[in-house]
Formats: C-alpha cells, sequence, structure tokens
C-alpha cells in the first residue's frame, strides 16, 4: 500500500452516525481542527432502524444532549413527522418525548450541518488501523484503507453496527453494514484486538418496510400526534401543527403459526446467528417463544418519510428467511396484501468491553483514544449519540488541560449510562429505561438545561444564544417557584377546595399545597392570577416540583449521600491485591476496572459494603 500523509488533525473520528456526528461537533465547535471519517457519506446520521427519535428514557437522554450543547434534539425537530409524549397517564418521572422522523430528511439536515461547520473535514473512506507512538501508549493517528495517514492526538471509535458487519435472514448471510451499505471489514477489529480491548459479537434486528399503497389502513386504529407539546430542544420555536398518524395492529394466531412452524430455518434458533441479542428489543420469533401465553402482539406501523411510501412495522424484526416474512406480515390485520419493499434481517457486528474504558470514555489503554456508541455495547441513536457528545468534548478538554466532563448519575441519564458501561460493563446490548435511574424524579424530561447547561458552557459548548435562553428560563422558574409559595386567604380559595371536596381551610393556603391537593394549577392561576410571562414550560415543572417534592427532597437526599462517596476519590495506582481485608472477587473485580471513586468502587458488582469499609480505611490511613 502507498501511504501518504492525508493531513495533520487535532482529532479524528472514525464514523458518522449518531455517535460520530455528536463527537466531531463537539470537537470542531470547541475550536479542534477535526477529521470524521465514514465508510460512506450517504449514511450520515442514518437511522437503521426505527424511524423514531426518543421513547421511554431515550427522549430523557435527547433533551440532556441538547442542554449541554449537542446537536440531536435540534435535528430531530427539524425533521419531525409527529411527535408525543409517552406516559402521560403515569408519574412525570416515566414520561418522554418520542418523535417520528423523516429518515432521508434528517440525514440530509445533519450532513448539512457538519458540511458548514467551521474546523470539520469530512473525509469518505475506510479507517484499518489506530496509529500509536513507540510505546503504543498514545495515538498519534489514524491510516486508511486507501493508504491516506490522518496524524492527531486524539481519535474517537463510533463504527456502530459496521465493524465486521454480516446482515441474515434465514440461511442468507451477507458481509454487509445495514441497509446494503458496506461493512467495514479492512482489519479495524484485528487492529483493535492488537491494541488490547477485548472483542465480542452482539446482534440486533430490523423489521420489514412495507408500502403504504397496499395497506388497508381503514380497518386500523389511528395513533395522531400531539401539537401543544414542547419540543425537543430549547432552541426548536415550536413543533410541527401538521403531523402524520401513525397505525395500531396487532399479531394474531396465523402470525404465530406461520413462526412457530418455522423456528428450525430461524439463524437465531439455527445458531447461524452467534452475536447476543438485545432483551428488550426482541424479535416477533422471541416474543412468540417467550410469551407463548400472549395471543397477539402489537404493532405500529410508522411512516419513515414524507416523500417515501415506506412504512416501518415496528414490534416485527425478524430474521426468518424471506419467503416466511412475505407469508407472515400478510397475517397482520391491514397488511393483508401488503407488499415489501425491503425485508426484514439481522445484523451482528464487533464491539468492545466497555469495563476498559475510564468515565471520559477515554481507552486505559491508549492515552487519546476514545470509542462512542453502538461499539461501546450500546443498543439506540439516542445512547450513541451521548456517548459520542461526551468522548468528543473530553478529547478536547484534555488537549486543552482542561477538568474532564464527567457525569455523575445526578447529573442526568447520560451520567447513568456511562457509568453502567464503565462500572458494570454489559454482555448484551444495552438499552436505556427509566428503572436503570434511581434518581429519575430528578432527572425528568422537563428540567435538564437545569441540570445540564452550565456543564457544556464551561466545557465550551453552549453558544451564547443556548445560554440566554437557559438564562431566561432560570429567571422564569426563579420566580414561579417563589409565587407557588405565596399563600392565598381561605375566602380567595374557598369555592376551588370546595369543587374538589375539600373544607374551607382555616389559614392562609399556598399555592403548592393546593396542588398537592391535586389541583392543577392552571386552575389555581384562574382563581388567583399570578405568573404573568411564565412560559407552560415552566407552569409544568414548578407543578411536578411540588406535586412530587417529597419523593424530591427523598431522591436529593440520597444524591447528597451518595456524593459524599463520589468525592472520596482513589488514587491511579493502588495495589489493591495488596490489601489484605479485602476479599479475592473485590480485589481482582477492583484491579480490573479501577475505580476513580469509592462512589463508583462501591457499584460495581461483587464488591460489597464491607469491602468499601475496608477501602475507606485503608485511603485514610
Ligand atoms: C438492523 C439494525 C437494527 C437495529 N435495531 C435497533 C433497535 O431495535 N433499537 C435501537 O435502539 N437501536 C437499533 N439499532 C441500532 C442503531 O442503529 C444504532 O444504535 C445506532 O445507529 C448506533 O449509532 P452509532 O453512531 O454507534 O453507529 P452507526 O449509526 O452504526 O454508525 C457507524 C458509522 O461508522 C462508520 N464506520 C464504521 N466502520 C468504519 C471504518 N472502519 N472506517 C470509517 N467509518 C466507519 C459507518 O460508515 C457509520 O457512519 C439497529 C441498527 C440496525 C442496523
Amino acid at each position: 500500500m502507498n501511504k501518504f500523509i492525508e493531513g495533520q488533525f487535532d482529532a479524528v473520528v472514525i464514523g458518522a452516525g449518531h455517535a460520530g456526528c455528536e463527537s466531531a461537533l463537539a470537537l470542531a465547535r470547541t475550536g479542534k481542527k477535526t477529521a470524521m471519517l465514514t465508510l460512506n457519506l450517504d449514511s450520515i446520521a442514518f437511522m437503521a432502524c426505527n424511524p423514531s427519535i426518543g421513547g421511554t428514557a431515550k427522549g430523557q437522554i435527547v433533551r440532556e444532549i441538547d442542554a449541554l450543547g449537542g446537536e440531536m434534539g435540534i435535528n430531530a425537530d427539524k425533521a419531525l413527522l409527529q411527535i408525543r409524549m409517552l406516559n402521560r397517564g403515569k408519574g412525570a418521572a416515566v414520561q418522554s418525548l418520542r418523535g417520528q422522523e423523516d429518515k432521508n430528511y434528517y440525514h440530509t439536515v445533519m450532513k448539512q450541518t457538519l458540511e458548514n461547520t467551521p474546523n470539520l473535514k469530512i473525509l469518505q473512506g475506510e479507517a484499518i488501523e489506530i496509529l500509536t507512538d513507540e510505546s503504543g501508549s498514545k495515538v498519534t493517528g489514524v491510516l486508511t484503507s486507501f493508504g491516506g495517514v490522518l496524524e492527531c492526538k486524539a481519535v474517537i471509535v463510533a463504527t456502530g453496527v459496521y465493524l465486521n458487519g454480516s446482515v441474515i435472514a434465514g440461511e442468507w448471510k451477507q458481509n454487509s453494514g445495514p441497509n446494503g451499505f458496506q461493512a467495514s471489514n479492512g482489519g479495524l477489529t484485528e487492529n483493535l484486538i492488537k491494541h488490547g480491548f477485548k472483542v465480542r459479537r452482539f446482534k440486533t434486528g430490523t423489521p420489514a418496510r412495507v408500502d403504504a399503497r397496499t395497506i388497508d389502513f381503514s380497518v386500523l386504529d389511528i395513533q395522531d400526534g400531539e401539537t401543544d407539546i414542547y419540543p425537543f430542544s430549547f432552541l426548536s420555536e415550536r413543533v410541527p401543527q401538521k403531523q402524520r398518524p401513525c397505525y395500531l395492529t396487532y399479531t394474531n394466531e396465523n402470525t404465530h403459526d406461520i413462526i412457530k412452524a418455522n423456528l428450525h430455518r430461524s439463524p437465531l434458533y439455527g445458531g447461524l446467528i452467534k452475536g447476543t441479542g438485545p432483551r428488550y428489543c426482541p424479535s416477533i420469533e422471541d416474543k412468540v417463544v417467550r410469551f407463548s401465553d400472549k395471543e397477539r402482539h402489537q404493532l405500529f406501523l410508522e411512516p419513515e418519510g414524507a416523500d417515501t411510501n415506506e412504512i416501518y412495522v415496528q414490534g416485527m424484526s425478524t430474521s426468518l428467511p424471506h419467503d416466511v416474512q412475505k407469508a407472515m406480515y400478510r397475517t397482520v390485520k391491514g397488511l393483508e396484501n401488503c407488499e415489501i419493499m425491503r425485508y426484514a434481517y439481522a445484523i451482528e457486528y464487533d464491539c468492545i468491553d466497555s469495563l476498559d474504558l475510564y468515565p471520559t470514555l477515554e481507552y486505559k489503554k491508549i492515552e487519546g483514544l476514545y470509542t462512542a456508541g453502538q461499539i461501546n455495547g450500546t443498543s439506540g441513536y439516542e445512547e450513541a449519540a451521548a456517548q459520542g457528545l461526551i468522548a468528543g468534548l473530553n478529547a478536547s478538554l484534555k488537549m486543552d488541560n482542561k477538568e474532564p466532563l464527567i457525569l455523575s448519575r445526578d447529573d442526568g441519564y447520560i451520567g447513568v449510562l456511562i457509568d453502567d458501561l464503565v462500572t458494570k460493563g454489559t454482555n448484551e446490548p444495552y438499552r436505556m429505561m427509566t428503572s436503570r435511574a434511581e434518581y429519575r424524579i430528578v432527572l425528568r424530561q422537563d428540567n435538564p438545561d437545569f441540570r445540564l447547561t452550565e456543564k457544556g458552557r464551561k466545557a465550551g459548548l453552549v453558544t451564547d444564544e443556548r445560554y440566554g435562553v437557559y438564562l431566561k428560563r432560570v429567571e422564569e422558574y426563579k420566580k414561579a417557584s417563589e409565587e407557588m409559595q405565596i399563600t392565598a386567604k381561605p375566602k380567595e380559595v374557598e369555592d376551588l377546595l370546595s369543587k374538589y371536596a375539600y373544607q374551607k381551610p382555616q389559614s392562609g393556603i399556598s399555592r403548592a399545597d393546593l396542588v398537592r391537593r391535586g389541583i392543577p394549577l392552571s386552575e389555581i392561576i384562574e382563581t388567583l392570577g399570578g405568573f404573568e410571562g411564565i412560559s407552560k414550560e415552566i407552569l409544568d415543572t414548578v407543578e411536578i416540583d411540588a406535586k412530587y417534592s417529597g419523593y424530591l427532597e427523598k431522591g436529593l437526599e440520597q444524591i447528597e449521600k451518595a456524593k459524599r462517596l463520589e468525592q472520596k476519590k482513589i488514587p491511579g495506582d493502588i495495589d489493591y491485591l495488596s490489601i489484605g481485608g479485602l476479599r479475592l472477587e473485590a480485589r481482582q473485580k477492583l484491579d480490573k476496572i479501577r475505580p476513580t471513586s469509592l462512589g463508583q468502587a462501591s457499584r460495581i458488582s461483587g464488591v460489597s459494603p464491607a469491602d468499601i469499609a475496608v477501602l475507606m480505611v485503608y485511603l485514610t490511613k
């Protein structure tokens, strides 16, 4: 191979998926000369699976990315076809935005943003080697399959589902990335193994896309979006008032019979698929086998875009043979005459063990080498984008010898995500869920900027425009919170209280107490006035704060308690193997993961509270 210098950069990002895009923008926007490599410019920010952004817990992540100065929320608002708040009937801690996206337009807009970002060069090409200095402990560049060398001080590897990608449906198997895009099998995996990474095989699957002209929507339940709802980004004006619907349908006994009759041809059950799949995103054949008591499984028909007839059949991903797919999709109500435009398939790909990473997502064995996204064992656009943002920002901060950005579990879902990856690791594709976040009542959908925008500002990514919007919200929130404590005279609220079957109070009652009695803030304002110039969003937030004040107080107490352990830093060179009082399993686990704090140590599986007590005494001495 004839090698040549393609260019000198501060950083190189391998991958233009959801992780790579956030990394490249974070680096370039904080002044770093950055190059972004991708196998195909047409796969920039490609939504390989569901045409949606957000969903339970994922919606929280998107708004956190936005609050930190990332791009996903802004891009998602621009390509919205429909948006809804999920779990409206449940508590505020589990409500999440979910947007149906126009996939092609999502790609087009993100590509435009990248192409017009100063300091950023985009290059189509395959990375096959990460170059290091002679000691092998520091990054120096990236080699491409065409011999171009991109010299740099930091590399972010965000190769997603492409690394030795192979797609499978029944007996059909091909080396390929998603959607027919080229796979990355030029040798990068072998190079990562040479650099000491532990590589394993994961898999995920996607359903078929069917032609809308061949679906009978008239027999299906329609699911419309919401127009009186806030968008993903704090910088977006409002959501589109004209939205496209989704449709609800179900599998049935015929569907299940066809699946059961062909399980022997399933690569999943036939052993052709070796990779570990996502427990919380099962294929339809998995659902039929695991939940055999269920007569039907819910499916959503989702538009893939405004300018296409392609419909995504959410809930019916599979790797069964093409002929079986043709038969089983046509058993579904409304799809009896459907024509498949893209068959479903499973994809297997290489990923690394995230326990080898610091909470900055830097690789412990090679300085300046970071990994982000699906390669770290996660599944999902949102999880990938969050890691890309954190890895990109930390690579930039490190180059400036500035303090790293490490989010804790009470800062946000992003903090939970990364802490789980680098402290507990994952043996299957990791999907974020609200149940993973112990402080979810604090980490809500409506207040991420109050928790994160100052941190994004300190890291140099939050623009003046965004900071201005944030400061205005802080002002409003302060004013509204004060007004919530203002007490009303019994006479003023007598009628309102009696409407909710309460007696006339003996003494004054605050707006917050009225809310805690279940009276909507909107009615309190109708009765008592006030809250002038306060946006609906902030009113929602102070109403939730009042309603859940008890849980919030308890949550904040737990956070304070956890913070004390988090602040106990552990020196990097501690020799766990020589600490007598520690149990053998704990010594081995601590030596492998090398936690940065007692807090992180306490979350490692196999390290008991007794071990933490021993460690605390050892550190004090
Ligand atoms: C079939 C399928 C089903 C899925 N199902 C789900 C699901 O059910 N739920 C869910 O949440 N998510 C699902 N996903 C996952 C979702 O697509 C990913 O989580 C997300 O795209 C990961 O983002 P990423 O940035 O890590 O990588 P990707 O979006 O995969 O992007 C990787 C990028 O790296 C580039 N690249 C790779 N190797 C090289 C190289 N050597 N040199 C240069 N560039 C390179 C590629 O060109 C691409 O630009 C599915 C994906 C697929 C393909």
